[in-house]
């Protein structure tokens, strides 16, 4: 795989954001240590993670910001603790702990880092119940894991339509300049308004088409007609359809 290098800048307290299928970000912070977030799609996308950062500089923590596969290939490489929220370490309890090891730290609604400067993680779910945000306050830089996908269609086989989009609404509040997606490229605070507007007209869409009598079977059909969707997510779709049909009752 390529690892395509999105974004470096500055020699200190420098941001390198690695992404193929999905993003993994290095992050240089002020004493010199690195600190990853999420590790890479593969274990093969892992290694390169773990090459890269290793060496970058002593690597502080991997903090993961959820607990879908893909976001955790190369967790096993890594010596320093491994820290996700609660739910999330307690939905990695179905993988094959060989390959995903349990992280070694949990929080329950939030957790602030100092290394320098602040670093805040903090639960949000919506996208899965595990999802959290890393904000680094000082930098005005925003990690928000799968609650964007940017320029592609989101993840929504287990969502939780109401909170995800709830919680971008909040999120657009906050003070950020730079926000880093779980897939696709970064952008500004506009990506997470772009986020939530796409899974409005979403649900609006579902709602719709119930209300003029649809079955399941044809509002699926003019999802796939609206929007490019891979055919490996065909039964993703079908799962949101019916979510936002029980969450919007
Ligand atoms: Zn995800």
């Amino acid at each position: 795989m390529n690892v395509m290098l999105k974004r470096e800048r500055g020699s200190q307290m420098s941001l390198t954001v690695l992404g193929s299928i999905v993003n993994s970000s290095l992050v240089t912070l002020k004493d010199g240590q690195i600190l990853v977030i999420d590790t890479g799609g593969t274990a093969e996308d892992g290694k390169q993670v773990y090459e890269r950062a290793t060496a970058m500089g002593p690597v502080a923590f991997v903090l993961n910001t959820h607990e879908h596969a893909d976001h955790l290939g190369g967790n096993k490489f890594f010596d320093c603790p491994v820290i996700a929220s609660a739910p999330a370490r307690s939905a990695m309890g179905k993988y094959n702990q060989e390959l995903y090891p349990l992280p070694d730290i949990s929080f329950s609604d939030g957790l602030t880092l100092y290394l320098g400067e602040p670093v805040e993680l903090q639960l949000q779910g919506g996208h899965c119940p595990g999802v959290s945000t890393i904000y680094f306050p000082e930098r005005k830089l925003l990690f928000v894991g799968d609650l964007v996908f940017n320029g592609r269609m989101p993840y929504m086989g287990v969502a939780d339509f109401r909170l995800w989009i709830d919680n971008l609404a909040k999120l657009e509040t906050w003070d950020v300049d730079e926000v880093v997606p779980g897939h696709g490229p970064l952008g500004g605070r506009d990506i997470l308004k772009k986020q939530r507007q796409w899974l409005e007209a979403f649900v609006a869409d579902i709602k719709d088409w119930q209300a003029a009598g649809h079955s399941q079977e044809e509002m699926f059909a003019r999802v796939l007609e609206k929007h490019e969707t891979p055919d490996r997510w065909h039964d993703m779709v079908k799962s949101a359809i019916r979510l936002v049909i029980e969450q919007y009752r």
